[in-house]
């Protein structure tokens, strides 16, 4: 199933995203967990691709493992960077061939992250020569691709960002989803910006469920999301209480969906962390509100 035809905001849908455990007994438990998701009726679930092809493998081999296993439907990252075309055509039809309808086409940063993104020899720069090379392969995936809402972090302007993503969605792309945030006026602003702009594709709202302060820390310093300062005050109350931060996280999130739904978004995209527990409290209390 193609996820482009998945994305209806009469019906939204849930989705998943996990990375690829490095043991194979992670792999096992995240099998398991999956299980535990799928009465949860996701709309799909992806799969990431490890900085500069550091996950080649083991992305091509879950997803291919999901789909065949629980039958929910997946989606496989793919970057470009670190690859040639010939390494990224070879990939592609192996996912073709493993059946994988969906790809999530991305440039990727260097695996020493900080560094300016080169392309390999020949390869390419950005993911919407990914999303072109893909389209003038004719590969029939549903593409999809990666936007900022804040801008993303290379950027100066956001109207340049803008005016990227529509070059982007322009080669080729279905549908794009969001970079994390935690206040939904920066989603809300850059859906009517994008519309403005020209870009008519649905663009699906990416939530990360905060549980773990040091985490988001990180990841918030690395891709430029802004946390609110109330909900910032609020985590460093709770830094030292571990399972009170999760209940914040999760009501936050929650928060967060039921607006996003009441204002007619086509699905939402739940960063997991592979940690399911809180992506499975908030879709449960989401599911439950009609
Ligand atoms: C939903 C989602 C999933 C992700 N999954 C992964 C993953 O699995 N693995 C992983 O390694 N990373 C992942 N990322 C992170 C992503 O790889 C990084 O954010 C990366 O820095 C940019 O990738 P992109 O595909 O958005 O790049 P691009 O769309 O190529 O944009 C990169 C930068 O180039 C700029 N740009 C674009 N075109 C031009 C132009 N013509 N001239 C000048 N500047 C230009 C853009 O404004 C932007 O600043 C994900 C991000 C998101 C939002």
């Amino acid at each position: 199933m193609k996820i482009r035809n998945r994305l209806n905001p009469s019906d939204p849908c849930f989705s998943f995203e996990f990375f690829p455990p490095k043991t194979d007994a992670g792999t096992d438990n995240l099998m398991k967990t999956l299980e535990e998701l799928a009465p949860l009726e996701p709309g799909f679930v992806s799969v990431t691709y490890g900085a500069g092809g550091s996950t080649r493998d083991k992305t091509v081999d879950l997803v291919t493992r999901i789909k065949g296993e629980t039958g929910i439907e997946t989606m496989a990252h793919l970057t470009c960077l670190g690859h040639t075309r010939d390494e990224l055509r070879e990939l592609l039809r192996r996912l073709k061939g493993a059946r994988i309808d969906n790809v999530l086409a991305l440039r990727g940063d260097m695996p020493q992250g900080g560094l300016p993104a080169e392309p390999v020899d020949g390869g390419l720069a950005r993911a919407t020569d990914l999303v072109r090379f893909i389209r003038d392969e004719d590969f029939d995936f549903s593409l999809g691709g990666a936007c900022y809402p804040e801008g993303h972090v290379e950027t100066g302007s956001r109207d340049d960002d803008l005016r990227y993503l529509k070059a982007k969605v322009d080669a080729g792309l279905d549908f794009v989803i969001t970079q994390l945030f935690f206040d939904n006026a920066f989603y809300f602003d850059f859906v009517e910006r994008a519309r403005r702009a020209g870009i008519n594709v649905p663009i699906v709202p990416g939530i990360m469920p905060i549980t773990n302060y040091e985490q988001i820390q990180r990841f918030t310093r690395m891709c430029g999301a802004t946390v609110p300062m109330r909900l910032t005050l609020q985590l460093e109350r709770l830094k030292e209480q571990p399972d009170a931060l999760v209940q914040l996280g999760v009501a936050h999130a929650t928060v967060q969906c039921m607006e996003l739904l009441a204002r007619g978004v086509p699905g939402i995209h739940f960063y997991t962390l592979n940690k399911s527990p809180a992506t499975r409290m908030i879709v449960s209390a989401l599911k439950a509100r009609k």
